[in-house]
């Protein structure tokens, strides 16, 4: 049987993060890009995590909700919808979460999960896997480690962590940091690891906030790793799983994106029909123009077509061995392209009111544009869907 109706469950998770979007986000989407210091974002993300949002895959026994990929990639497209560095912040933070889902073991969960599941406060993690010297190499399984430069040492009873990132969503305002590296790059992906560092550890800073083209909730920045000692059992699986671990979480959180993609899309495309049905040009709706109106037929195609792709990657990912990275990475590459497209036309179809800041819809395209480089530039994730045809 084939069915594409969402559960109650997942209903009722949309709802939640729609309702989110709708009374939280969609008001101060727009003053991102003038909270430099990101307070802003601060006060969503508490409130995310007052919800459920910033928990939602954490196991029911630790406090989470035990959010599939399925219900994680419905609520990024809700959140997106309103704003997309909200979406990629708490999708980033999932991102982080992920390698501890994968490789922790029982001690690892019993300790982390509960910390981070907290309602109180947001504890964000943070995926720390881009380094100065590329991001794209890292990523490529076909590099096989040898391009990481933040080196894990050896320190008798403890971990010693020097090196760089660069890029990180949440850098500077995560809980923990789930962070890429290697005992020995020459040792390719038998030197690769990935282990947890506390926020406060010391040795771990930060540089400042990167300005970017857009997604300004989500903050990024350089992280650096002076002497950073943190103890054996933060290493999660052994030296030699980072590059599994890493490869495997990439799966999920590609599928997110694709998400993201299709809420930042639906959100343009929502503003621009409002204004096309009520802009008269040539003495009649600008929606009544075929042209126009053709254009919007093939947005809500691209959009819905985009859905059905992110959904099937994301239900692979829930079933037990199926997680798929082609599925996955084809979501995300071909929504990604979709939401530039479709934002693109949004805003020209609003005229100068699209480009102005004032209306919205401009916002769109500029944190549509970032998707198709990040967790995979478009032109190298291509290349993994074709080598797993
Ligand atoms: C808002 C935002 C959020 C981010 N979140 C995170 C995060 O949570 N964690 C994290 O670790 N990083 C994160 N990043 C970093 C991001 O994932 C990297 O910047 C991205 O992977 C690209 O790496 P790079 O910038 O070093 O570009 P490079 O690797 O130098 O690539 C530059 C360009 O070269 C081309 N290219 C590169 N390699 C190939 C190839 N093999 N084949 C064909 N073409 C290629 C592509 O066109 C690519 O766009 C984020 C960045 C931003 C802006």
């Amino acid at each position: 049987m084939l069915d594409f109706t969402l559960s109650e469950e997942q209903l009722a998770i949309q709802k939640l993060a729609r309702d989110f979007t709708n009374k939280e986000i969609k008001p101060v989407a727009l003053e991102f890009e003038h909270d430099t210091e990101g307070r802003l974002a601060e006060e969503i993300f508490k409130k995310a995590a007052e919800v459920g949002i910033l928990q939602l895959p954490i196991p029911v026994e630790y406090g989470g909700s035990e959010g599939s990929n399925v219900e994680c990639s419905i609520v990024l497209e809700e959140l997106a919808a309103g704003c997309g560095g909200v979406a990629t912040a708490i999708g980033a933070n999932w991102f982080g979460q992920t390698p501890i889902m994968i490789a922790a073991t029982k001690e690892q969960r019993d300790k982390w999960f509960p910390e981070l599941a907290v309602k109180h406060e947001a504890r964000l993690v943070c995926m720390a896997m881009t380094e100065p010297a590329g991001g794209t190499d890292i990523e490529n399984p076909h590099m096989h480690s040898r391009t990481i430069r933040t080196i894990l040492k050896d320190g008798g009873d403890h971990w010693i962590i020097n090196g760089n990132k660069i890029w990180p969503s949440n850098s500077g305002n995560s809980y923990l940091y789930s962070v890429v590296c290697t005992v020995d790059p020459n040792l390719g992906d038998e030197g690769s690891c990935l282990v947890i560092v506390p926020d406060g550890t010391p040795g771990l800073s930060f540089g400042k906030p990167i300005r970017k083209m857009g997604m300004d909730a989500d903050r990024n920045s350089e992280i650096i790793f002076e002497d950073v000692r943190v103890p054996k059992e933060n290493l999660l699986g052994k030296v030699g799983d980072g590059a599994r671990i890493l490869q495997r979480t990439l799966i999920y959180n590609r599928a997110g994106t694709g998400a993201i993609s299709v809420g930042i899309a639906r959100g343009a495309f929502e503003i621009a029909l409002k204004w096309a049905r009520e802009r008269i040009t040539a003495g009649i709706p600008l929606i009544q123009h075929e042209i126009i109106s053709a254009m919007f037929a093939d947005m809500a195609m691209e959009i819905e077509a985009a859905r059905l792709l992110y959904l099937r990657a994301a239900w692979f990912n829930a079933q037990p061995g199926k997680a798929s990275m082609k599925w996955s990475t084809m979501a995300k590459v071909y929504a990604s392209d979709m939401a530039m497209r479709v934002t693109t036309n949004a805003v020209q179809i609003m005229g100068s009111y699209g480009y102005s800041k004032e209306y919205g819809v401009e916002k769109y395209m500029r944190d549509a544009k970032i998707i198709q480089i990040y967790i995979g530039a478009n032109e190298f994730t291509r290349q993994v869907i074709t080598e797993e045809l």
